[in-house]
This record gives C-alpha cells, sequence and structure tokens, in this order.
C-alpha cells in the first residue's frame, strides 16, 4: 500500500482543474493583452477567473492580484504596507514566531532596513490572541502579518478577532492563508482582513501560481516591473492555464468544504488517536483549533529523518517539522515555538491527509508508525539513556 501524507507540502492536482487547464491551452492560448480577438477572448476567461476568486473570498474582482504562489503574495502585501507605512514614517511590524519562511525571511530584510520587527509568541497550542496582537501595537505600527493556519502544526489563528483589532486601530492586517484557503471558511470582508495570500496547489490546484487579494484603497508595490498586467501591479503575461487551473480548484474544494472537512477531520481524529497510544509522543498545535488534514506528533528519542525513511520504505509519505533538508540542523522554528525542547523536535512528524485518503490508509498508518518509532527507538542511545533514568523523559 501507499499513502501519501504530506498534503501541507503539495496536493495532487484534482482532474477538474487538469481538465480546465487543458481546456484554457487548448481554447485560449492568446494574450490576453492582445486587441484582436484571440486576444480579447482570453482577456475574457482571465477577467471571468478574476470575478470568481473574488466571489469566493468575498470581495472584488479589482482587489485579486495573481501571482506566481503564496511566496510571492507574501512579499509583494508586506513590502506593499512597509512601502505605505514608511512613507507615513511607521516602521513597526507585527508577526508571528511560527510563520511561514515566506513571511519571516521578508520581515528579516525589512529588518535590515530599519523596520522594527515585533514575533509574538504563541502558546504551547501554537496560537496567538488577538489581545497579544492589541497589546503589541504601537503609534508607528504599519502592518500586522499573521498567517490563517501554520503548516507544520496547523494550528488556527483567531483571524476575525485580529482583524477587529487591526480595523479598530486604523493598522493594515495580512494573513498568510495559505493552508487555510479551500479548507476553512474565508470571508476577507466579515473576517476584517486586509490583504490575503493563497496558493494554489496546497488546495489540489497546479504549482506556480497564487493570488494575493489587497483591499482596493491600498496601493500595491511592485516586486516585478514591466507590463501593465495586473492593474499595473504584477508585470508579466499572465499564466492563464495556471490561472484557470486554480480557481477550478479553489471553487471544487470550496464548494466540497463542509463535506471534505467532516470526512477529513474524522480521519484526522482518528489518526491522532491511534498515534497518541505510542509511549512519550505529544501532540503538537491544538487538539480542536487546528488544520482537518493536519496530524504532527513529537516523539521523543527519534529522529525524524530516520522516520521519513523507514516510512517511505513502508509506501507512507509523510513530512517531518525539522529543516535539515534545507542543510541545516536547527529544528523547525514553529516547535521550538510552542516550546518543544531541541532533542523533542528532532523527533517530529508530521501527516497532512485530504479527502483523497481511506480509512484502510489511515489504519496502515496507525500499525505502522508505532512498530518504527519502536525499532528506531531500540537503536537510539539516546532513548537508552532516557530508559536507564540516565536522562528525564520530557514527553
Ligand atoms: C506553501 C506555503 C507558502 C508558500 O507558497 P508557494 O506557493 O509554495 O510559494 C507560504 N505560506 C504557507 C503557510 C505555506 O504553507
Amino acid at each position: 500500500m501507499t499513502v501519501y501524507a504530506d498534503n501541507a507540502a503539495t496536493t495532487k492536482t484534482s482532474k477538474t482543474a487538469v481538465a480546465a487547464m487543458v481546456d484554457c491551452m487548448e481554447k485560449y492560448w492568446g494574450n490576453p493583452s492582445s486587441l484582436h480577438t484571440v486576444g480579447q477572448e482570453a482577456a475574457e476567461v482571465l477577467a471571468d477567473a478574476r470575478e470568481r476568486a473574488a466571489k469566493i473570498l468575498g470581495c472584488e474582482a479589482r482587489e485579486i492580484y495573481f501571482t506566481s504562489g503564496g511566496s510571492e503574495a507574501d512579499n509583494q502585501a508586506i513590502i506593499s504596507a512597509a512601502t505605505i507605512g514608511e512613507r507615513k514614517g511607521k516602521k513597526h511590524i507585527i508577526s508571528t514566531s511560527i510563520e511561514h519562511h515566506a513571511v519571516l525571511h521578508t520581515l528579516k530584510r525589512l529588518e535590515k532596513k530599519g523596520f522594527e520587527i515585533t514575533l509574538l509568541p504563541v502558546g504551547v497550542d501554537g496560537i496567538v490572541s488577538a489581545e497579544q496582537v492589541e497589546n503589541a501595537l504601537r503609534e508607528d505600527t504599519c502592518l500586522v502579518t499573521i498567517m490563517y493556519a501554520n503548516n507544520e502544526i496547523g494550528s488556527i489563528q483567531p483571524i476575525a478577532e485580529i482583524g477587529e483589532v487591526c480595523k479598530n486601530h486604523g493598522v493594515l492586517f495580512h494573513t498568510d492563508a495559505v493552508q487555510a484557503a479551500g479548507h476553512v471558511h474565508i470571508d476577507v470582508k466579515e473576517q476584517n482582513i486586509d490583504m490575503l495570500s493563497l496558493a494554489a496547489h496546497k488546495f489540489h490546484g497546479p504549482r506556480g501560481v497564487g493570488l494575493l487579494y489587497a483591499k482596493k484603497t491600498i496601493p500595491l508595490t511592485n516586486i516585478i516591473d514591466g507590463g501593465a498586467q495586473e492593474r499595473g501591479k504584477r508585470a508579466g503575461t499572465e499564466n492563464m492555464p495556471a490561472i484557470v487551473g486554480m480557481i477550478a480548484a479553489l471553487e471544487e474544494a470550496v464548494s466540497n468544504l463542509d463535506k471534505n472537512s467532516a470526512y477529513v477531520s474524522a480521519l484526522r481524529d482518528r489518526l491522532i488517536e491511534g498515534l497518541s497510544k505510542i509511549p512519550h509522543s505529544a501532540l503538537n498545535g491544538d487538539r480542536n483549533k487546528r488544520l482537518p488534514g493536519n496530524v504532527s506528533f513529537c516523539f521523543e528519542g527519534i529522529e525524524g529523518e530516520s522516520l521519513l525513511l523507514l516510512l517511505d520504505e513502508k509506501g507512507i509519505y509523510a513530512s517531518s517539522g525539522s529543516a535539515c533538508t534545507s542543510g541545516s540542523l536547527d529544528p523547525s522554528h514553529v516547535l521550538l515555538a510552542i516550546g518543544r525542547p531541541h532533542e523533542v523536535a528532532h523527533g517530529s512528524l508530521r501527516l497532512s491527509i485530504c479527502e483523497e485518503n481511506t480509512r484502510e490508509e489511515i489504519d496502515y498508518i496507525i500499525e505502522n508508525v508505532p512498530k518504527v518509532v519502536d525499532y528506531l527507538r531500540q537503536m537510539s542511545p539516546l532513548w537508552h539513556d532516557l530508559e536507564e533514568g540516565k536522562k528525564n523523559h520530557v514527553i
């Protein structure tokens, strides 16, 4: 059996999205900026895609900017707010310690340019409160950027409450909703969101495409200069097939959201219950305020990478919270932020499931993870120290 349980990294492109993309490539291959009929037919398809995206998010079509993905949308949102703030002498930004690197590294860059960044700590549940945000606000705060849902531990933030605090204080609010879009209900007006990023490949759309919603009163800063595409804010001939595929996938995800969410969260709960039986294990993130498909655990006495390799041999495709793949031996900043000690954070496992997973697959994971964890512990000097009482168990 093979089980794909790494949907937080990317999802399989849906048949609906693929069909929409092929149709677009075959019929609407014109350049939407061309004035002739072939171009204008493509322009109509693009306008239609923008309207459908706006309808789903609860905004106007002119507030949607298509990008190359979540990272670009995050960069543009943050740089735009910083540019607006700088003109008014406001150079303070509030965010959290568990953001995606697309946000954290953009903030680092701004810090080098003289911005002050407050990274709010999260609780053991991986959640920040609206009150924390309110207390951190200053006269010179130009932006609050807080992710909707975390990609590693699945924790969901109180976005509407944070949005309200920001609105009341007249501070721009951006949310990286890459993990949330298509999985939880989003309405930018109701939730007082000024800017929002999403990426198609996290909800069964294609890679390399996303969008930035920005309230019409916000003058965006270009990251890519050139032609007048995207109302002059993002140059480059539009990636039509990808955009059309993204909207098809988003509509599909949103129209099945309640059904999928109920099904996937039941599988998630079964998986959490099964893996909780492993001694000295701990669930990462809040038990309830978490994405329907996210299961994240730490197991004491093992290395996440070895666990992934052995699970791969059994046909289980998962991920670990640590960043060893990027050449660094530092454990995940998210797991450290929720208070996991270094050696515990190294033994992490993220299983991110979707509506295509079956109960049999979940049971296959529940059967195999404990065996592999046990096998690795038997070979681990750290585990033997823990068992012999030379070191104390932390979880
Ligand atoms: C995947 C992801 C991103 C990056 O999106 P890309 O489309 O890969 O650039 C940003 N933020 C979060 C929370 C993500 O999960």
